[in-house]
This record gives C-alpha cells, sequence and structure tokens, in this order.
C-alpha cells in the first residue's frame, strides 16, 4: 500500500502534467520526459532543441507480430524510452514522449499532442515487418509463428506534404547517415515494386524513403522522420531489438544525428521541395 508521501507526489505529478497521472510500467521513473502540452515555450527562451519521441502504435493496437508473436508496440516502447534517456545526456536536447500514459488514441489525437508541445522535431518511433508472401511459418514455445529471414534493416520515412518537408528529408538522412557510420544497415525491402510496398527511395545511401500520406509525419507542424528500427520478423533482428545494449547503440547514433540537426540548424539550408 503506497505511504502518504508517495500519494501526495502523484498528485501533484497529476496536477503539473496532463501526461503523468495515469502512466503504466512500461518506462522508467524518467519524470523529466514526460513533459506536459507546453514545454516548449520555455525550451525555445533558451536556445534548446525540443525532440517529441512518439511511439507507434498502441496497448490494444499493436501494431505488426514479430516471429515470436510479440507486439511491435513492446519493441518502440522499449527503444523509445532507451531514446529518451540517451537524448537527456545532451544538455541542449529536450526530450519528451508522446501519449507516456499509452491511452489508446487516434493518429489525429497523436498529432493533436504533437503540435500542441510543439518540438523542434519529432521522430516516430517503430518495428517493421514484411509483405505476407515472404513470410514461412516455424514453432516457437509451441506455438506458430510467422517470421522471414530473408530482410532485415532500418527504414527511415519522411512526408512530402510535411509543412517542412525539406527540413524532414534533411533531417531524415542526417539520421540515416549517422546510422551507416555506427554500423546498422538500411533495409531497401519497401522499395520492391510489388503490392504494399513500391514506396520511392529518397537516398537509398541513407535508408530515406517517400511516404506522403502517413498522417504523423504529414501533419506534424515541424519536421518529422518515421523510423523503422529493424524487422522484428526476421528472428535473429528481433532478438537484437530485444537486446539493450544494441538498443543503447541505435539510441546514441540517434543521439548524435540530432547533435548535428542542432549544429546545422545555426546556419540552415534546408531544400524546400514540396510537391
Ligand atoms: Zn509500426
Amino acid at each position: 500500500m503506497p505511504g502518504l508521501p508517495l500519494i501526495i507526489g502523484v498528485l501533484l505529478l497529476s496536477l503539473i502534467s496532463p501526461f503523468s497521472h495515469a502512466r503504466g510500467d512500461g518506462g522508467p521513473p524518467a519524470p523529466g520526459g514526460m513533459l506536459g502540452s507546453s514545454p516548449s515555450i520555455a525550451s525555445h527562451a533558451r536556445g534548446d532543441f525540443t525532440v517529441a519521441i512518439d511511439v507507434g502504435h498502441s496497448p490494444d493496437s499493436g501494431g505488426a507480430l514479430s516471429a515470436r508473436n510479440r507486439l511491435e508496440y513492446s519493441y518502440n516502447l522499449k527503444m523509445a524510452w532507451t531514446l529518451l534517456r540517451e537524448l537527456k545526456k545532451e544538455s541542449r536536447i529536450r526530450p519528451l514522449i508522446i501519449n507516456p500514459q499509452k491511452d489508446e488514441i487516434s493518429l489525429k489525437q497523436r498529432v493533436v499532442l504533437i503540435n500542441r508541445a510543439g518540438p523542434d522535431f519529432l521522430i516516430s518511433i517503430h518495428h517493421d515487418s514484411v509483405q505476407p508472401l515472404y513470410l514461412s511459418e516455424w514453432s516457437y514455445k509451441g506455438t506458430r509463428a510467422a517470421y522471414c529471414d530473408k530482410y532485415r534493416g532500418y527504414s527511415l520515412f519522411i512526408s512530402q506534404k510535411n509543412a517542412q518537408a525539406g527540413l524532414s528529408r534533411s533531417y531524415a538522412i542526417a539520421i540515416g547517415n549517422q546510422l551507416r557510420t555506427s554500423g546498422f544497415f538500411p533495409s531497401a525491402h519497401h522499395a520492391e515494386k510489388i503490392k504494399g510496398e513500391g514506396r520511392e527511395l529518397l537516398d537509398a545511401e541513407a535508408g530515406v524513403y517517400r511516404y506522403d500520406d502517413l498522417v504523423v509525419l504529414k501533419e506534424s507542424r515541424c519536421p518529422a522522420v518515421l523510423l523503422e528500427c529493424g524487422i522484428i520478423k526476421n528472428r535473429a533482428e528481433e532478438l537484437l531489438a530485444r537486446n539493450p545494449a544494441y538498443r543503447g547503440r541505435l539510441a546514441r547514433a540517434i543521439r548524435s544525428a540530432v547533435r548535428s540537426l542542432m549544429d546545422n540548424r545555426l546556419t540552415p539550408n534546408p531544400v524546400e521541395d514540396r510537391s
């Protein structure tokens, strides 16, 4: 049974942050990352760079099923909190997680939360799947599961309908280049000319695709990038996604890229390429 100080603490948190009152157990105790609806006003005044981390999907709508029948959402959640902790090490970066209390929200509601937070940059964290024709079956712990070991690697997406499409593209390429430098490899499978894929590769080296109608990317007012961290239908890559050291390495690469974004921001040279 919680003691009185804890109850008072929870009440206080509820009063100061609309995101804190109902947070579940998925994240570490990092109240600094649970900024509420207006973190950017103060942070912009100090010249900080606010990064919103969107956790793809939700508990009841968990996204892709992994090769071991785990929901993508659980991986997204772990990676988002790993990234939050990593970005907090950078004094100039103010990271926050969108919907940390794990509410079931629509994509439109998600966009409202993002735009209300007013970040300088949005990164939406996901884990990838493949088209059904590439799936095989195996038995994992006595249960049938679908997997695909043919593809692996990360993918980055941007929307050219985003209000800051040129910056979104530049940011995605910067992240992709840093991921390459850090030893990660992009997957080209979204460019394949088959049903459900056929995405335009904007930068094959960096692994950046164009996906204009992804709602979160299209309707966020800040530069926005979606990162598929890896393919959890791949049995080996799923094990990596479960590995805290691997997630930490990925987060450090993203932090390094965000640092370069901030420095480039001092001499902005975005390519405005809305179409
Ligand atoms: Zn997803």
